[in-house]
């Protein structure tokens, strides 16, 4: 099986009938880089830049970030790469940005929340971005986390070209965003589903918490209900979306969103094998079938049992 898998290496991500699934990687440092080459990623669907913040007592400079960014755009040339802007609060609390005594993190200032109320955080890594789109030759697109509907993603959109960035897009994590996905997409470059927080959202249980870890699954129908929402509106509007939550790491689930309309997929590395090999196995038309009993809650099993 591994072997097999592996044979397609170097393959673009694509269904049985040759619709391309791009497969890009999400990465964090530049060992997970490594390995996304290693596994053919046809570039990065998620950077998590919450990497050159985390564990410091103070944010990294313009000139740390822009040569942090350039290495990274570097590896990648004529590709597509992904960066998230950093994503502080609940689960990746930042000690000189996160408040300490929120009740709720997950419901606090996080992701652009934070940024918005960081002014100089926002300005120096969008400049950072720039600066180091200037000095390589990837795909640059970027991205904001914890983005809740059309105004904050105008907002960010128009302050991201404000600095010379050429594509700006936001992700979907925050049900509300679902639900406004068509005015999303007039306003967006793409968008990118982050499952994780997605599903935790929806289903309003905690993603850090053991007791309620029955919940955390893709595969509720209001999960990918919220999913084909958005990537109807994505198709509707000309707009890219992308998953890069754990669920595009999981090849039943992957065969599942790309028949949902989801344009690309962005895993851990090492899922790429396994992944690239099951789309091979489906014609859209049989993972829009798939996708469509799935939506029906053909494949979920209750967080309690039936
Ligand atoms: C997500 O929420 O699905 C996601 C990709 O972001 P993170 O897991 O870093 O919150
Ligand atoms: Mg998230």
């Amino acid at each position: 099986h591994a072997a097999k898998t592996k044979e397609l290496r170097g393959k673009p991500g694509s269904l049985k009938d040759g619709t391309h699934i791009p497969l890009l990687a999400n990465v964090s440092d530049s060992t997970d880089t490594d390995t996304a080459l290693e596994y053919g990623a046809e570039g990065v669907g998620l950077f998590r830049s919450e990497f050159l913040f985390i564990g410091n007592t103070e944010p990294p400079t313009v000139a740390e970030q822009t040569a942090a960014y350039a290495e990274l755009l570097s590896r990648f040339p004529g590709k597509k790469v992904v960066i998230r802007m950093l994503d502080a609060g609940a689960d990746k609390p930042m000690p000189f940005l996160t408040p300490e005594d929120e009740p709720n993190p997950a419901l606090g200032l996080r992701g652009l929340r934070t940024l918005r109320v960081h002014k100089d955080i926002i300005e120096g890594q969008l400049k950072a971005l720039a600066a180091a789109d200037a000095q390589t030759d990837a795909d640059l697109w970027v991205m904001a986390p914890m983005v809740a509907d059309e105004h904050e993603a105008s907002y960010f959109v128009k302050l991201g070209k404000s600095f010379g960035l050429k594509k700006v897009g936001v992700m979907a994590e925050v049900p509300s965003i679902a639900m406004v996905a068509d005015k999303v997409a007039k306003v967006a470059d793409f968008v990118s589903i982050g499952t994780n927080d997605l599903t935790q959202y929806t289903l309003a249980a905690d993603r850090t918490l053991g007791s309620v870890a029955n919940y955390q699954t893709v595969w509720h129908p209001a999960v990918l209900r919220a999913i084909a929402m958005i990537a109807d509106a994505g198709n509707a509007n000309g707009m890219p979306v992308g998953v890069c939550g754990e669920a595009a790491a999981d090849p039943d689930l992957a065969v599942v969103l790309a028949g949902l309309g989801v344009n690309s997929l962005s895993m851990t590395p090492v899922a790429l094998d396994d992944v690239r090999a099951e789309l091979a196995n489906w014609t859209l038309e049989e993972a829009r079938q798939k996708a469509s009993e799935a939506l029906d809650g053909a494949f979920y099993k209750p967080a309690w049992g039936d």
